[in-house]
């Protein structure tokens, strides 16, 4: 806490992470040598650097650009930006943290980072997104490469903003190697990339069902966002015979009873994607939701929970909550939605709980496909690409069982998550000497 002065999510995500490993570390003691675990949680490069801009009105703009590049160990730096206003050295931080893991436990070869800006999208007019990515990406571009470092897109950034992005790096450099991945389809983007998080999370909580014998078929599931991850779990747990009962966004939630259809979920897709609208104007487009203003889906019985929004957005309350309204699944495809103490209550309560690190690799793991198709510069079929997503889904599952098994016969997905990450990592900086 010393080194890390008023950042309490890097130091939230450090301790689920040291805390769930250190049973592990006490069996293994030469994990601790050559001080590995303090280079661990150690970035090993941290940019920081201004953005100027110039707004619809001609005034100069100023917001702060940051780069997390956390480990290299096993690959090349890989991990999302962020636009939102709360960003800030904390946050990305964690999420470089998580990412490093996250990666590992996908079994391709790529390092972890994080980056973005605290660039408000909202509100913005399309060139005004265009310029201020233009000015971002041309501090940036030095900074990164096919080799060094891809970026890619998370809150804020879709494929409109990594477009722009990948657009600017080109014209800077000359080149049009892979240094974005969620890239559009005509300029080397992977099919099923948009999907994959959404998809990932739901095919990771599927196994989990599994192993209770159950399915999604005919469940009441709730989901939280309404973004890129949110909408695409939405659909994927529709496909496998879910009731779909909740969006939301950080205005509110949408509740609908009578659960989500194919014509319900384009309506939502088409206000936030294209009019970048508001879950409120969802909800008034369509008869008999309702529409909770300020609250979060949680309050809501359902039996499948899938935060697909942001840090932070469940408490120990909203785990009870759940809990006492019979929840039996809550799989994370946003990055660290719940609380620790709401993470560890799941667990407590034989609640089948995935870490967003498990649970929502897909869509790095899809961008790692994204990587390898550009090197060949061939283009996947979506089955290909869904298939190989699913397989990488079942893969990591299937590790967090092996590393998560307790003596009780119980498993923790979060000790499975952290050891089978650590275990890569950490060999992978043995092997290579002190740096
Ligand atoms: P989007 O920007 O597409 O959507 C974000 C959603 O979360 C929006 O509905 C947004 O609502 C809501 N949200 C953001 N901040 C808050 C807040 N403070 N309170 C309540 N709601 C909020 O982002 P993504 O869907 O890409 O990302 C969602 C989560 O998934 C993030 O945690 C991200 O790190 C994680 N993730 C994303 C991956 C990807 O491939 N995109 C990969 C792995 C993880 P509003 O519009 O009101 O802000």
């Amino acid at each position: 806490a010393q080194r890390n002065p008023g950042q309490p999510e890097y130091l939230q995500a450090v301790t689920e992470v040291m805390e769930s490993l250190w049973p592990f570390i006490e069996k293994h003691p030469k994990y601790t040598e050559n001080s590995l675990l303090e280079r661990l949680v150690e970035a090993e490069r941290t940019i920081m650097f201004r953005v100027s801009w110039i707004d619809d009105k001609g005034h100069v703009q100023v917001n702060r650009g940051f780069r997390i590049q956390h480990s290299m160990a096993i690959g090349p730096y890989k991990g999302g930006l962020r636009f939102h206003p709360s960003v800030n050295l904390s946050v990305l931080k964690f999420l470089a943290f998580e990412q490093t893991f996250k990666n590992a436990l996908t079994t391709l070869p790529m390092g972890g980072a994080k980056g973005g800006s605290d660039f408000d999208p909202k509100g913005k007019s399309p060139t005004e997104v265009m310029r201020f990515c233009q000015a971002f990406v041309s501090e940036l571009a030095r900074h990164i490469g096919p080799d060094t470092d891809v970026p890619a897109g998370d809150i804020g950034v879709g494929g409109r903003e990594v477009g722009f992005m990948a657009g600017m790096y080109k014209k800077l450099t000359n080149s049009s190697a892979c240094v974005f991945t969620g890239k559009g389809l005509a300029f080397g983007g992977s099919l099923i990339r948009p999907e994959a998080t959404g998809y990932g999370t739901v095919y990771f909580a599927q196994e989990m069902l599994k192993t209770r014998g159950q399915s999604f078929d005919g469940l009441t599931v709730s989901v939280s966002g309404s973004g890129n991850v949110a909408q695409y779990a939405v659909e994927k747990a529709m496909a496998l015979g879910a009731k779909v009962v909740t969006v939301s966004d950080s205005s509110g939630t949408v509740y609908d009873k009578a659960g989500f259809d194919a014509e319900k979920l384009a309506l939502l897709m088409d206000v936030k994607n294209h009019r970048y609208g508001r879950v409120s104007d969802y909800a008034a487009l369509v008869p008999g939701v309702e529409f909770l203003a300020g609250q979060t889906p949680w309050g809501i019985k359902v039996d499948v929970a899938l935060p697909c929004a942001t840090q932070n957005e469940l408490n120990l309350e909203d785990a009870k909550t759940l809990m006492a309204n019979g929840v039996r699944c809550v799989a994370e495809g946003a990055n660290m939605p719940a609380t620790i103490e709401a993470a560890k209550a799941f667990e407590a309560a034989g609640v089948l709980y995935a870490p967003g690190k498990a649970s929502n690799a897909g869509g790095v793991a899809t961008s790692g496909l994204e990587m390898c198709q550009n090197s060949a510069r061939l283009s996947w079929p979506a089955e290909e690409v869904d298939g190989r997503l699913l397989q990488i889904m079942q893969g990591i599952h299937a590790a967090c069982l092996k590393h998560g098994q307790r003596a009780d016969g119980t498993v923790s997905y979060i000790d499975g998550a952290n050891v089978a990450g650590f275990v890569k990592i950490a060999d992978a900086m043995i092997a290579q000497g002190v740096l």
